[in-house]
């Protein structure tokens, strides 16, 4: 089925019910109804149809968030095509990697990009170029205005391709997650269910980015699916957020979001009275945030993980009766999500012991876009797709990430898990956090380095830190050098970018090389 239909059929009956109502931005006194939703997507949605594109065409799209963008978003899946949403903090190089790679027949930009982004769509061959600002403005607007708000889904098979995701890149070329209507609903279905939402009574705070797919599918797709109201912000403040708090009942964001929420006095247990579940992902939520946000609100985060290749993956229990909220873990595979762990051969691992996290279900998208050859080492000969975290299962089932294969640190032979080192240090006094890295060391291969960030007012001596830590774990894990800073570099989803910080520390241990 058209991912759409399924998700059209969850409006629910009063269509002149509020769906979305803007909280920021030109606009608010409006609020979009089902019923606009329905509409304005059909307009869209007949707009492409009038271009006459081959089926499935790649419509990439970079622009602000707006409702609009998420219209544009449901009239692509609904005209049959395939949504290709792209960053906007990325530049013209990116742009023209992405043009290229994916080959869109539409782009879709705002309008002050128009001039720069249209010359290199028109270069590589794509025929129509569209403009979508975050004040309902644009052509994209002005030529849908002319179509009839009535359209009939295109038919779709689960298989069918519905969006290419590309993946963060924080190494490497980014390359394109192809997934399937099928995936998409799957996982969106499993979610609305497993998160126990509520039709008719939850209303979602929706304030992360729709260009990924914690903002795009997580959060838009259950609010949908369950006819629920979204809070629209596009873009996350934290004082406006506390303050629609008490209308609210889930909140989605990632772990940076929460620790800026925390610095916002108005965030109270009355605040929270209404919630009923605050969901965090995309990135390692500190134990410490998790301890200080359950002190001030009442509530228990809930973790999950996913990625752009499977949508989401783990998560922490909602019901009570399937077992608390574990800080530090990301709790169990989600229904139809199967998950296991394997070492560097491939072989199965006991209960506990660390490798590669594997998984299979009917979320796991086909593979990367025309990139078979990636595909293809990317999945195992039985048909599991190593996903490149590095984690463990305890016997109570739980899942705990450890890291990224590719941060993997191994020093003079010894592998060492930077996650855990970061554990340690960040509980040591005055660390409010840190990044653990392997840079290239003359004896060692790698060497370990740790860039920390202290608590404000804490004056902290790197010495100091470094021997406390091998007072707790082995000498070998214990970073050689330590860097102090102000902030860790971030994306926008709030991954810590080790690249750049191995970049930057990359001469740490030059001096000792020999000549
Ligand atoms: P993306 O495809 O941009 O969503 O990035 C996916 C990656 O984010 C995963 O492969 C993990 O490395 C990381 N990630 C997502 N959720 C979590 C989480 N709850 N804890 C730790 N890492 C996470």
């Amino acid at each position: 089925m058209n991912l759409f239909t399924a998700l059209r059929k969850a409006f629910p009956e009063d269509l002149d019910a509020c769906a979305i109502e803007p909280c920021d931005g030109p606009d608010t006194s409006h609020c979009y109804t089902w019923r606009d939703l329905d509409g304005a997507s059909a307009r869209i949605a007949n707009l492409l149809d009038s271009l006459d594109l081959p089926p499935a065409s790649r419509v990439a799209v970079q622009v602000e968030k707006s409702v609009e963008a998420l219209l544009l978003y449901l009239a692509v899946l609904r005209a049959g095509h395939v949504f290709l949403p792209l960053n906007t903090a990325y530049q013209a190089a990116e742009i023209e990697y992405f043009i290229g790679n994916a080959e869109p027949a539409v782009v879709v930009c705002s309008g002050r990009n128009f001039g720069w982004v249209s010359r290199l769509a028109f270069q590589r061959g794509t025929t129509h170029v569209f403009t979508l600002n975050d004040d309902r403005t644009g052509t994209l607007l002005d030529r849908a205005a002319f179509q009839a708000d009535e359209h009939t889904p295109a038919p779709k098979s689960p298989d069918d391709l519905a969006a290419i995701l590309y993946t963060s890149g924080t190494t490497g070329r980014s390359k394109g997650a192809m997934l399937s209507h099928g995936n998409l609903l799957s996982n969106a279905e499993t979610l609305k269910d497993y998160w126990g939402w509520q039709p008719g009574r939850d209303v979602l705070i929706h304030a992360l980015p729709i260009f990924h797919v914690h903002g795009l599918f997580v959060a838009s797709h259950a609010a949908l699916l369950a006819g629920s109201r979204m809070l629209w912000f596009s873009r996350f403040d934290p004082k406006a957020v506390v303050r629609r708090l008490p209308e609210a009942t889930v909140f989605m964001g990632v772990p940076t979001l929460y620790v800026r929420l925390l610095g916002e006095a108005g965030l109270t247990r009355e605040a929270c009275r209404h919630m009923r579940l605050f969901i965090s992902g995309s990135a390692p939520l500190l134990i410490e945030t998790f301890n200080d946000w359950r002190e001030r609100t009442g509530h228990t985060i809930l973790e999950r993980y996913g990625m752009s290749e499977t949508v989401m993956l783990t998560s922490n229990p909602y019901r009570p009766e399937d077992g608390e909220r574990r800080g530090g873990t990301v709790g169990f595979p989600l229904p139809g999500v199967s998950l296991r762990i394997r070492g560097d051969q491939g072989q199965a691992l006991a209960e506990g012991e660390i490798g590669g996290i594997e998984v299979r279900g009917p979320n796991v998208f086909a593979g990367y876009w025309r990139m078979p050859e990636k595909t293809k080492e990317e999945f195992t000969a039985d048909g599991w797709f190593k996903t490149g975290d590095v984690g463990k299962v305890d016997a109570d089932g739980y899942v705990t990430i450890v890291g990224r294969s590719k941060d993997l640190i191994i020093t003079g032979g010894y592998n060492v898990y930077p996650a855990e080192v970061e554990g340690y240090l960040n509980e040591l006094p005055g660390v409010a956090e840190s990044a653990v890295i392997g840079v290239p060391h003359p004896d060692f291969g790698e060497g370990v380095v740790a860039v920390v960030v202290a608590r404000p007012g804490a004056s902290i001596d790197a010495r100091g830190l470094m021997d406390s830590l091998k007072t707790k774990i082995a000498a070998f894990k214990v970073p050689k050098q330590l860097f102090l800073v102000e902030e860790l570099p971030r994306n926008t989803m709030g991954k810590v970018q080790k690249n750049l910080l191995r970049e930057r520390h990359e001469g740490a241990f030059k001096a000792l090389g020999r000549s």
